[in-house]
């Protein structure tokens, strides 16, 4: 008889985004006429670069002929995209990797979920709360996270980010052993000082820990001094793994790239106290479990480094950061309480006297047919928050705006 992994079973109460679809398709059948605007789900709209489009269609003509024929890659993705990486994602933020350090993949979901097999089961865990369910679920599957109790998994240390802290995470009072930081932050929106970044730092030089360190959304950074790698903070390299994805900064969700940086300098103890670097065991795990990233894939993201592609790129961030703006404008001016859309594509919302975030968002689908993402899904301290985003046409997002507008004022 094969026993399962019953790990799985735990799982079975997330399913916010099923959830989700299936109250807006009750609204739907009962309202056939209603034409309804989602803000929800964290997926682009606008098309690829013209740049990545040529280039992709050249990749596939190269797939055409026995001379230029692609077959398996290697694992850790092609040099010249590894390069152009290390060239121009941080050099220019005086960052200094080697291409060996840089792990090309099919997208920055995969390489969270699977870091965590780098360390022992029983490693200890922290994450912001609320958070990208990506790194508990991941984590649930493999038994670390323990057993989910009043809201919350036994094993896992919460930092909760609200209002009423500014949306800084507290270092917490006991030694962790792995933290997951994702900066800007998915889904309040919100970012993180150097200042704030280094206290991490030495926490995690200090205790012996390892940072996950999530920066999907970086190329949205619109201030200065707000940091684009946690590599830009002196001693990271020591105990930090950085994870990008070109899903947001150029609209691959449907393509599918992006990278993990993982350090040289990176080690963890074994148990009798020996280290070991973690860049060859990921080198290992991803030999053996991965197969690379396509040749098609990977030039698409080459040609983001191109002159054109950097402008093309920027040109849709400023659209989705525009739409972010107004936004951020409209709702405050309907006195309500926003926060992130300055340095990432997400607005978290306070719902109107604490309303709870599901009540909210019904309130908002039947009375302006407009969707948001309740924020308790993402965790017990995004209760009283819905996010918004900000990836929408324009139109359908001055359209949900107004929406929003003439049902507040009822
Ligand atoms: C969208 C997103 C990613 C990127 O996912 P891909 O697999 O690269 O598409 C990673 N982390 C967070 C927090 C995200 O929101």
């Amino acid at each position: 008889m094969a026993l399962v992994n019953e790990h799985f079973l735990k799982l079975q109460k997330n399913y916010l985004f099923a959830d989700i679809a299936k109250k807006v398709n009750a609204f739907k059948a009962t309202h056939p006429k209603a034409n309804v605007i989602s803000l929800g789900i964290g997926d682009v709209t606008q098309p690829l670069a013209p740049a990545v489009i040529e280039a992709m269609h050249k990749a596939v003509d190269d797939m055409a002929h026995k001379e230029t024929f692609h077959g398996y890659g290697p694992e850790q993705g092609y040099l010249w995209l590894r390069e152009a990486i290390v060239k121009n994602d941080f050099l220019p933020r005086g960052v200094h990797l080697d291409p060996d350090e840089i792990f090309v993949n099919d997208g920055a979901k995969s390489d969270t979920g699977n870091i965590s097999e780098l360390v022992r089961w029983d490693n200890s865990m922290a994450v912001t709360d609320p958070i990208y369910p990506v790194y508990i679920d991941s984590n649930v599957m493999i038994g670390r996270a323990g057993i989910f109790e009043n809201g919350k998994w036994s094993n896992v240390t919460y930092m909760p980010c609200t209002d009423k802290n500014d949306f800084t995470p507290k270092i917490p009072d006991h030694r962790v052993d792995m933290i997951y930081l994702c900066y800007p932050n998915n889904p309040t929106g919100t970012v993180i000082t150097k200042e704030e970044l280094r206290k991490w730092v030495n926490y995690a030089i200090h205790n012996d820990s390892i940072i996950f360190y999530d920066a999907a959304y970086e190329a949205y950074i619109q201030h200065e001094d707000i940091p684009h790698s946690i590599y830009e903070i002196r001693g990271a390299r020591k105990v930090a793994i950085e994870f990008h994805s070109y899903s947001k900064t150029a609209g691959f969700t449907g393509v599918r790239c992006g990278y993990t940086v993982v350090p040289k300098e990176l080690t963890a103890a074994t148990i009798d106290g020996k280290r070991v670097e973690l860049n060859q065991f990921w080198l290992r795990r991803q030999s053996t479990k991965f197969n690379g990233t396509s040749y098609i894939s990977q030039r698409g993201a080459e040609a983001i480094y191109t002159p054109e592609g950097k402008k093309q790129i920027r040109e849709t961030i400023d659209y989705y950061m525009k739409n972010a703006s107004i936004m951020h404008k409209e709702l405050s001016d309907l006195g309500l309480k926003v926060y992130g859309g300055t340095d990432a594509p997400y607005l978290w919302v306070k719902t109107p006297d604490d309303t709870p975030s599901w009540q909210f968002f019904e309130q908002m689908l039947y009375g302006a047919q407009v969707v948001c993402t309740p924020g308790v899904g993402f965790g017990p301290s995004g209760e009283g928050f819905v996010r918004l985003t900000s990836f929408g046409d324009r139109a359908d997002c001055l359209e949900a705006m107004e929406r929003i507008k003439q049902w507040l004022r009822k």
